[in-house]
């Protein structure tokens, strides 16, 4: 397979060759008059976050593998390869029978366990405040339990890699160190911690914020609160969820100026009922309604976000307008910097590397024209 577009850090036109799933060339062509209308080409886009798709929740008791195919299918329509299936507050049955199907689904289809490098579980272990909450149900949330996190990782197959939770509680830090020991990646979100807190848990290995700035109270202390210590500590990844509606634009400015583009996630938080119509739905969680602009809100209400509705992509040509950055920058908060998050190296334009790609173009927003997995051409 041969594919002539513009490389996404260079801007360069090129001729790219596929072999065997591999990169197996790339040579420059000459820029000449409609070089401009190529498209754009990268690695494919890793999505730390996403939460179901289609009016299915991967957290949802009806889950299945053939569901779970059908999602991870729906995802070459946004030019991501890799994703996290994520797994958020239930009972301990229900969060163990999502976990199970994710492995299951795995083991079953190689091709699965390729596009899901780990799993990303959010909860239980979050604040019961409202706002912080987030729409995780009041009823499930509870205090950490390392037994419960070891059941976890055990129905799972041990293929846990993100755990975000919040570290208000007693002995939050001692969890946080036990957990980070194991080599899953512990993530500070839907928190009421103090600034003491959520520094004892950094130092205990905490390694990143969960779409920072969102599930959280709708008034905080203008100085000691939770957020400016996440973005003030280096040591600190940062998710953040650029679809417009989650974060104002000046909001998204500051926080990629304070963490540095290479310390920024961009993650969907895709939920359940994303890529369904307009319209209101009762899911098992709460009642929802997508606006016609594609917001996702508490049914009845225009600002209560009820999760995320626009791919990954959208965050990409969002942060480009609301930060100022480049496209190569953009391009690494949602390939390079989720790589790194997960322990994978970082995918590169290069011959040799695995030919997970997205073409693309920036025409009004991030437009997908193909997917490629290992090399295996996806509709968009
Ligand atoms: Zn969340």
């Amino acid at each position: 397979m041969e594919i002539v577009a513009r490389r996404f850090d260079t801007a360069e036109p090129v001729t790219l060759a596929i072999a065997e799933g591999r990169i197996a060339r790339i040579e420059p062509l000459p820029r000449k008059e409609g070089s401009d209308s190529l498209p754009w080409i990268a690695p494919g886009l890793i999505d730390v976050q996403v939460n179901g798709y289609g009016g299915q929740d991967f957290s949802a008791e009806n889950l299945t593998v053939e569901r779970v195919a059908e999602i991870a299918v729906s995802m070459d329509g946004f030019g991501v390869t890799r994703f996290c299936p994520t797994v958020t507050t239930q009972s301990f049955a229900c969060m163990a029978h999502a976990l199970a199907t994710l492995h299951r689904a795995c083991e079953e289809m190689p091709r699965l366990a390729y596009r899901m490098p780990g799993f990303h579980v959010e909860g239980p272990y979050l604040t019961a405040e409202d706002g912080a909450r987030g729409a995780h149900p009041l009823a499930h949330v509870r205090p950490p339990d390392f037994d419960e996190f070891q059941q976890f990782q055990e129905v799972a197959g041990g293929r846990i890699r993100i755990f975000t939770m919040s570290v208000e509680f007693d002995g939050a830090a001692d969890f946080v160190r036990r957990v980070a020991e194991t080599g899953v990646v512990v993530a500070i979100g839907h928190t009421a911690a103090t600034p003491e807190q959520i520094a004892a848990a950094v130092d205990a290995g905490a390694r990143m914020a969960t779409h920072l700035g969102n599930g959280s109270h709708a008034m905080l202390h203008r100085h000691r609160n939770y957020i400016w210590p996440q973005l003030a500590d280096d040591r600190l990844m940062a998710s953040l969820i650029c679809d417009g509606f989650h974060l104002p634009p000046d909001v998204v400015k500051v926080f990629v100026r304070a963490k540095g583009v290479e310390r920024c996630v961009l993650v969907s938080d895709l939920a359940g009922v994303a890529g369904l119509p307009p319209g209101r739905y009762q899911t098992d969680f709460c009642d929802v309604e997508i606006l016609d602009s594609g917001k996702l809100v508490v049914a009845g209400q225009r600002e209560a976000l009820a999760g995320a509705g626009l791919p990954i992509g959208a965050g990409v040509a969002n942060v480009m307008e609301f930060a100022g950055v480049g496209l190569a920058d953009a391009v690494a908060m949602a390939t390079a910097n989720p790589a790194r998050v997960l322990g994978l190296p970082p995918p590169r334009l290069e011959p040799g590397e695995p030919a997970d790609l997205v073409l693309f173009d920036l025409d009004g927003g991030f437009r997908v024209r193909r997917t490629i997995v290992s090399g295996d051409e996806r509709a968009a």
